[in-house]
């Protein structure tokens, strides 16, 4: 026990010596070519050959098992849950801590673009020099397919089950796990057990191959974060500062003010103890910037770090992947508060409303991948009578921004598995919870 412990401390120190080294040595290599051509190209050849490639290996790595994972768990969990009427409490406390944190994060954000009001010291020529610079770029970001609507929700129902999981659509996926589990409570025990034997043994399986994969967790991260800082644009981060402050800010207090005050109040756990059992998921958040991709992960960590219910984990985090992004919400409330103010576009308290609102809705339809909201945000723009290529004007920093929010979106999944999994515990007598 004291050995895998120690082994576990070991990975998570190779994990952030890897983050620390890609971040260091990402600067420096951009740095060095920075004046030169032929050193550029160089950077690039090695990137695209040698980086990129280790980088993604691991990203594949993660994912590989997040279809697989969620199925078995959930469906599995759903049928030890047993009743109906369980799954029902379970939900809506689920959801119902999902949108009351999903909207505090927006309002944090708009409260902080107001006062902070970066929007109104960027200089026009600074700003066209970024619409210029980054149309190309947010021009095909903007032409990917940004439906939400009526079909969002009839796309949860899939009408080929086995296509959602290979497209790894991963509501319809869910949708499907909650049918199979609640199946499983009602069919032929004898039959129901030999399914779940074959649940369980893959639930394991994957449990399996996310052990293996973050054992190479130092390297992948580390060719994660030097690709990113060696591709990054410093030198925006100057005339951006203040916008990309504003964010941060925000991030942090959700992610150090309200997360340890919602797991101490509702869930019952010291937060330092919490953000030190949750550290891999931490990291693997900030790296990847994909929800998805650290899905397998923070399942893993739930059960054994968080000691949260199979059942509960399996349930609240892969929907929590999907629908709970907090630190996307409070980005895309400062995006376009922080846009409007530049073109001079000033909110009346309802317009204000629709932006909460829809960057609300924007978190629960955004794709948990690199960037998956920004399609979305060209969206809440267009409500708010500003043209969606203004977009342009953060593409440049919005990487960095995106590991940050991303890291909040997986925080706060965790922060409502662990408040369900007490409310659960608190409630009397619970055989079936215990005894998954
Ligand atoms: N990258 C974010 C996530 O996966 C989504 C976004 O905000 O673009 O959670």
């Amino acid at each position: 026990m004291a050995d895998a412990r120690a082994k576990e401390s070991n990975l998570h120190r190779n994990i952030l010596i890897g983050l620390i080294l890609g971040a260091v040595l990402g600067v420096v290599a951009n740095r060095v070519v920075a004046d030169s051509p032929d050193g550029r190209e160089v950077l690039a050849w090695a990137l695209r050959n040698v980086v990129d490639p280790i980088g993604e290996i691991f990203r594949r790595l993660l994912v590989l098992v997040v279809v697989p994972l969620v199925f078995a768990s959930l469906s599995l969990g759903v049928a030890r849950l047993g009743d109906l009427s369980q799954l029902g409490r379970i939900g809506a406390k689920t959801f119902g801590y999902f949108l009351v944190t999903t909207t505090f994060a927006v309002v944090i954000g708009l409260a902080l673009v107001q006062w902070i009001s970066p929007g109104t010291q960027l200089s026009p020529e600074t700003r066209q020099g970024l619409e210029q610079q980054f149309r190309g770029a947010a021009t095909e970001r903007l032409s990917r397919p940004a439906e939400f609507g009526i079909s969002t929700f009839v796309n949860i129902v899939p009408d080929n089950p086995l296509r959602a999981a290979v497209e790894m659509q991963m509501l319809p996926v869910i949708f499907v796990a909650l049918l199979v589990g609640i199946g499983l409570t009602r069919i032929d025990p004898a039959k129901s057990r030999s399914v779940q034997q074959v649940l369980e043994g893959i639930g394991e399986l994957t449990l399996f191959i996310i052990h293996l994969a973050m054992r190479v967790a130092p390297v992948g991260v580390f060719a994660l974060i030097f690709s990113t800082s060696a591709k990054f644009g410093f030198e925006l981060l100057q005339s951006l500062g203040l916008y990309v402050a504003t964010v941060l800010l925000g991030l942090s207090i959700q992610m150090f003010g309200v997360f340890p005050i919602l797991l101490t109040v509702l869930g019952r756990m010291n937060p330092w103890l919490f953000f030190r059992r949750i550290r891999t998921v931490i990291l693997t958040a900030f790296s990847t910037s994909s929800s998805s991709a650290t899905l397998s992960t923070s399942m893993a960590v739930a059960q054994e770090e968080l000691k949260i219910p199979k059942p509960l984990a399996g349930f609240v985090l892969p929907l929590g992947a999907t629908m709970n992004m907090n630190g996307t919400a409070l980005f895309e409330g400062v995006t376009v508060l922080f846009l409007c103010q530049i073109f001079g576009r000033s909110l009346a308290f309802d317009e204000q409303i629709i932006v909460v609102l829809m960057s609300v809705l924007i978190a629960i339809g955004a794709a948990g991948v690199p960037g998956g909201s920004i399609p979305l945000l060209g969206m809440v723009l267009a409500t708010v009578g500003i043209e969606p290529g203004a977009i342009a004007i953060i593409l440049g920093v919005d990487r960095l921004l995106d590991m940050c929010r991303t890291t909040v979106n997986v925080t706060g999944d965790l922060t409502a598995a662990v408040y369900v999994a007490r409310s659960e515990a608190d409630r009397p007598a619970q055989p079936e919870m215990d005894a998954a």
